[in-house]
């Protein structure tokens, strides 16, 4: 299938869940039926306070409420709240976590890595206009559609301000405490391309400061499995300094995700009939 080949999803009956019967016709019955399934998250007030994240969570809300034009940004459809919990109605990705994906394969090939890049490059195109910095796209960070399409999720660290869980991803600006820009997104973009076509990411060692020290150094043993083209793609986006990384647009047009993207856009039905479920007021 062609990189331009829409795939329009077939319906079963499987796909419905039927409830009661709504009335009778000419030639058959009408029912009511659920289809639209979403991720319902529910978050504790108390857990939320005592980490003093209220101010993060009105952000974060913020933010992913108007990130929705690109379908491979995950939706958060609406929310609300009780005594006791914040309730986020998100876009539900059947596919889960892309992580567990690839622990499955243990790499990804070439046209699911360069598919995988290209969803993204394009996404974070549309958040960098927005100034919105995502800061975070390790594969346990991001979920996947039924078709396998990447779905950017979790905003909460484009704002918390506190460095911490795996190191992996952190670009040298971010580590030595220096001011940082977008270009984060572009350095996590070369580590994710790495993993995923190697099976772990390049700068993973025993200890902190041994991965703190290969990040500064810019340390990346390239195994001979890994095709020149993806090489010079990611050898391009791990730059220490950041002036220097290749920009999102040169990441969309670079031979090798060229050659090897499959992604597929949705029909445009379903694009609009997700813009007409997004009755977000903040
Ligand atoms: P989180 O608290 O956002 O890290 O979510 C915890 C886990 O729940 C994720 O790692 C996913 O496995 C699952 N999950 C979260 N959001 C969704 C979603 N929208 N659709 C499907 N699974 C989800």
């Amino acid at each position: 299938m062609g990189p331009s080949t829409p795939i329009v999803r077939h319906y079963t009956i499987a796909d419905f869940e039927i409830r009661g019967p709504l009335g009778k016709g000419n030639f058959g019955n009408v029912y009511m039926a659920c289809h639209f399934i979403v991720a319902l998250k529910v978050l504790f007030k108390s857990q939320i306070e005592k980490e003093g994240l209220e101010y993060q969570l009105r952000r974060e809300i913020d933010i992913q409420a108007h990130l929705q034009r690109t379908h491979n940004i995950l939706h958060l459809y609406n929310y609300f709240h009780d005594a006791r919990r914040v309730y986020l109605i998100l876009e539900y990705a059947p596919r889960g976590e892309l992580y567990k994906e690839l622990q499955n394969s243990h790499a990804f090939d070439e046209p699911r890595t360069a598919t995988v890049m290209e969803e993204l490059a394009d996404a974070l195109t549309y958040c960098h206009e927005k100034k919105v910095i995502h800061r975070n796209m390790k594969p346990e960070k991001l979920l996947l559609g039924l078709m396998g399409e990447v779905k950017m999720a979790d905003f909460g660290w484009s704002v918390r301000k506190k460095m911490c869980g795996t190191l992996d991803y952190l670009p040298p600006e971010m580590i030595e405490g220096r001011i940082y820009n977008e270009k984060v997104d572009l350095w996590c973009l070369g580590v994710l391309c790495y993993e995923l076509l190697v099976g772990n990411p390049p700068f993973e060692s025993t200890s902190h400061s041994e991965t703190y020290r290969h990040i500064l150094k810019v340390d990346v043993r390239f195994p001979a499995s890994i095709p020149l083209r993806a090489w010079d793609l990611i050898s391009r986006l791990l730059r220490y300094q950041p002036s220097e990384q290749q920009p999102l647009a040169q990441v969309l047009k670079h031979p090798w995700v060229r050659a090897h993207s499959r992604r597929v856009l949705p029909p445009a039905a379903q694009m609009a009939s997700l813009a007409l479920s997004t009755p977000i007021l903040l």
